[in-house]
């Protein structure tokens, strides 16, 4: 859920008008617009030597391309400040046998653009594909797996979470999401935390709009996030296993053969972690990132947001989340509350480019779960 009070319909309009909303929505890039979206940049020079990766794409529509990253490996990367229709990255793995696809994407038109790609390089069977995590941008193109009769695979909670976090949006008059956003954006006293609420509105409307144009569709394969599963697609094997920190349903496909891994959204290259799930924890993310980093030195990573990386990336995500721990932890020894801590935070200049999807959707939940992590129990 986004917000604790997002079950409870305030009521009819209350607080947030339908042509507010429609002002808000009218305009899709209010999603991100307050973001200040920045256009992806372009690979780093640490992989222009590697030669797993290509330096062209096979594909590109703006809003996503498609380059190889290994033997039979692909990464689709999203480019959100050129629109939405995949917002996500993925990519998919093609065996001598079959393939497997890696994402749902913002919408089917996402997971369809990904597929294509695909058949202008194979024509084999595809086995299955995968959400990494059930988060909408990563759920709602679901669709076209079933329309393509495509086994989809997900956490075992996966499913749960996209029905419950988002059938109660669908048809629903906006305010269930934006009045109680709304009314800490009337009460607030600070134009910092005013600023804040904006992003958290932008950002909410955009999920809202982005929901109510899709039709859910569930993972139909239950991955046991003890167990993981493995994916045999000749000649190459996709393993997919279980790792805390960014939703409580989040897989990671690696191909061990070739060092590749698509992390989800365990990793955000570039950019601020998103920590707002009720099963996000900052603890078990940063154990998760060790874990990543203790890896081969030339894993390549793909990202569930921002470019291809290396080790770097991993290198990167972790001093962000040093950098936030690091100044809430001087606040919360000088007594400063949580409600208040989490607008102070001040993004140093070294990440400034860093996108921040929504303030109320990154460092202000990312501050909270540390607060209570170190309260005493
Ligand atoms: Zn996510």
């Amino acid at each position: 859920m986004l917000d604790p009070n997002l079950g409870t319909n305030p009521g009819p309009n209350k607080g947030f008008s339908r042509r507010q909303f429609m002002a808000h929505a009218s305009c899709f890039g209010a999603f991100y617009g307050l973001v200040k979206m920045i256009p992806l940049p372009a690979l780093a020079a640490e992989l222009a030597g590697d030669s797993r990766v290509s330096q062209t794409v096979i594909a590109d529509k703006g809003f996503a391309s498609v380059r190889k990253i290994g033997d039979g490996l692909y990464a689709t990367i999203s480019d959100p400040s050129k629109g939405f229709t995949t917002i996500c990255n993925g990519g998919f793995i093609v065996g001598k046998d079959a393939a497997l696809m890696i994402e749902g994407f913002g919408s089917p038109a996402g997971a369809s653009f990904q597929f294509e790609t695909f058949r202008t390089v194979s024509k084999i069977p595809v086995k299955a594909a995968l959400d990494t995590h059930y988060h909408f941008d990563h759920s709602l193109g679901n669709a076209f797996y079933g329309g393509n009769a495509i086994p989809l695979y997900g956490h075992a909670a996966a499913a749960k979470r996209i029905f419950d976090g988002y059938s109660v949006l669908q048809g629903a008059d906006p305010s269930i999401i934006l009045g109680p956003l709304q009314k800490q954006l009337t009460d607030a006293k600070s134009d910092l935390v005013k600023q804040h609420l904006q992003t958290d509105i932008g950002a909410a409307t955009g999920l809202f709009g982005a929901v109510n144009a899709s039709t859910l569709a569930l993972p139909n394969h239950h991955v046991d996030p003890a167990k993981g599963v493995k994916f045999d697609l000749g000649g190459l094997s996709a393993i997919v296993e279980s790792y805390p920190g960014h939703s409580g349903t989040d897989l990671v496909v690696r191909v061990p053969e070739q060092n590749v891994v698509y992390a989800g959204d365990l990793l955000f290259n570039g950019w601020y972690p998103v920590c707002f799930d009720e099963k996000a924890t900052v603890s078990g993310w940063r154990q998760t990132l060790k874990t990543f980093a203790s890896w081969d030195k030339d894993t390549l990573f793909v990202p569930g947001h921002g470019q291809v990386c290396g080790q770097e990336g991993i290198a990167t995500l972790r001093e962000v989340f040093d950098d936030i721990a690091g100044q809430a932890e001087k606040m919360f020894k000088a007594g400063v509350p949580v409600q208040e801590a989490q607008h102070r935070y001040v993004v140093p200049d070294k990440f400034k480019n860093f996108p921040i999807f929504a303030w109320g959707f990154t460092i202000g939940p990312a501050i909270a779960k540390l607060y209570a992590d170190w309260q005493p129990k």
